[in-house]
């Protein structure tokens, strides 16, 4: 297995996306084959008390990847092809100058996938009638860091998260053995799950008592009376053990028509939205609905399609293997009587619709480098009947916010998946006291979100994340789930790590193994 002490190979997983947590002490990456090879640096890691950090794509915007403990960072990136399996055919090809292979099954609906496979390469490789629908909107991520994140993305208005999509995982825990686990395999006893590794040895882990709340969620370990052993993996940010093979299941690739409508009211947008989702909740086979506020449409005022009279929009894709699919947008659209709007039905106006979804992130970095600053972007989610509340409360920030950087066109943007009642606002800080400004409504409204039920985060993990309250550094996941929870999460750590050596820091800070 190769393995390297070289400080510039070292210095190319420092990062992640986050840009705000960097590695430090790292002795070596190290590029293993095989879940052989996995089991051999986590033994080696437990015998010496090593720090192991696994690192997928580097998209993640938490700092999960990021061997702030120091130690071995291990690398998946080698881990490309799935071996062989009876009953599945081999996939193989290429993407982006890399090799990969997955094994589909004989009716196209379950694939083995290896954990360094890209969402974009498995996209490419499956047939074009088939679909793998998680898709975090960074489609460079892996599979093995989508199921650790549980990611999603807009599409899961319809699809639902990473974990719906999991069958069966194949993993090595963090003291060097090896588990195969098929989701109905073990279930727990109340809280309580009870399995054997492939070498025979038993375990026994309690999930967190904390209530999850009823909206999309990344938070924490998942916890649930009578849950599924694989639920306990999936999402736990690689705390528990390494993916080194996931079956996934796919499905038929819908044709879509995609349809931006612009709005003289936010109050107009939210109501087209509620008019979306209410169809789909009839049986209408709406994908995804997605939000831009004002501010987000400024930021998008370089688009032809952008009028200063916009102060809203909502984008839609619709499944149309439906024939009344169309009609029925057509209706919803006619009744929510946008200012403008921009319907499309050939793939040459979905690519040019998803150009102007992109716009917004590419004009938001292009702002940050210019003031060399980062964003300040929040992940929260509520339950439907909160979302108005929540609305409230994004205004209210965003006004304290504006007050304080007077920029009423570059302050913040609004953005998201309004069909789940999750949104994203990206503060925009031009220095480091507007950094703290930021940080002060971002505070208020993670309190907000969890005071109405919801989540701080639905989609993108908590990883290393601390808030500055009352001059100490919080651990993100105590304001959910409290000192308690975290000790519970710890606890379940614990019980698969006793040595604490894989991914320390994530969820629980607990020392450096
Ligand atoms: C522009 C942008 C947009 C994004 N949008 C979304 C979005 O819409 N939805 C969303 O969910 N996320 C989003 N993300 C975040 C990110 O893409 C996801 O969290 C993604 O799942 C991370 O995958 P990765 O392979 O890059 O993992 P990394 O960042 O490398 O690692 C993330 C975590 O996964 C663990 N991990 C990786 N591989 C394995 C493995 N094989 N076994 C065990 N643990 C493993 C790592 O240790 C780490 O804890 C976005 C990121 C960017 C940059």
């Amino acid at each position: 297995m190769r393995r390297s002490t070289d400080p510039q190979v070292i210095e190319q997983y420092a990062v992640d996306e986050s840009n705000t947590f960097f590695a430090e002490r790292v002795e070596a990456v190290v590029f293993p084959e095989s879940a052989d090879d996995v089991a051999e640096v986590l033994r080696a890691a437990n015998a010496s008390g090593t720090p192991v950090t696994v690192s997928g794509g580097g998209t993640g915007l938490t700092g999960a990847r990021v061997a702030t403990c120091g130690g071995i960072i291990m690398t998946m990136e080698l881990m490309s092809h799935a071996s062989e399996r009876a009953g599945f055919e081999p996939v193989a090809g290429e993407h982006q100058g890399l090799e990969y292979t997955i094994a589909l099954d004989r009716d196209g609906q379950r694939a083995w996938c290896p954990p360094a496979i890209t969402l974009a390469a498995l996209d490419a490789l499956l047939a074009p009638e088939l679909l793998f629908p998680p898709a975090p909107t960074e489609m460079s991520a892996q599979l093995g860091g989508a199921v650790a994140e549980n990611a999603s993305g807009a599409r899961t208005f319809r699809y639902g998260a990473t974990r719906e999509w999991v069958e069966a995982l194949e993993l090595v825990l963090p003291t060097g053995e090896q588990l195969h686990v098929s989701r109905g395999d073990v279930t727990a006893q109340v809280r309580t799950l009870r399995f054997a590794s492939l070498d025979g040895t038993q375990h026994e882990v309690t999930a967190p008592s904390y209530g999850m709340p009823a909206t999309k969620n990344a938070a924490g370990l998942y916890a649930a009376d009578g849950m599924d052993l694989i639920d306990l993996f999936v999402g736990s940010e690689g705390i528990l053990g390494v993916v080194t093979a996931a079956l996934v299941r796919v499905t038929q690739r819908p044709d879509l028509v995609s349809d931006t409508a612009f709005f003289a009211t936010e109050e107009a947008a939210i109501a087209h939205a509620d008019a979306l989702r209410d169809a789909a909740r009839q049986g209408a086979p709406i994908v995804s609905i997605e939000f831009y506020d004002p501010g987000a449409l400024r930021f998008m005022a370089d688009q032809p399609q952008v009028r200063p009279e916009h102060q809203a929009a909502i984008f839609t894709e619709v499944a149309v293997d439906d024939p009344n699919a169309i009609d029925l947008l057509a209706e919803i659209i006619e009744a929510s009587d946008p200012l403008d709007d921009w319907f499309a039905d050939s793939e040459r106006d979905r690519a040019a619709q998803r150009d102007f979804r992109h716009a917004l992130p590419e004009n938001v970095n292009t702002w940050l480098r210019a003031h060399g600053t980062n964003k300040l972007c929040t992940d929260y989610a509520v339950p439907a009947e909160a979302f108005e509340a929540m609305m409230d409360a994004y205004h209210e920030a965003l006004a304290r916010f504006l007050e304080i950087t007077g920029r009423p066109d570059e302050s913040a943007v609004l953005f998201g998946h309004i069909g789940n009642y999750h949104l994203h606002v990206d503060f925009l800080p031009a220095d480091a006291a507007e950094e703290a400004a930021a940080m002060e409504q971002y505070i208020f409204l993670a309190r907000t979100a969890i005071g109405l039920g919801g989540t701080i985060t639905a989609e993108h993990g908590v990883g290393k994340k601390a808030l500055p309250i009352g001059g100490r550094p919080v651990p993100y996941l105590e304001l959910m789930y409290g000192p308690e929870g975290l000790e519970e999460i710890a606890a379940a750590k614990r019980a698969l790590d006793p040595a604490w050596i894989l991914n320390p820091g994530n969820m629980v800070p607990g020392g450096c193994g």
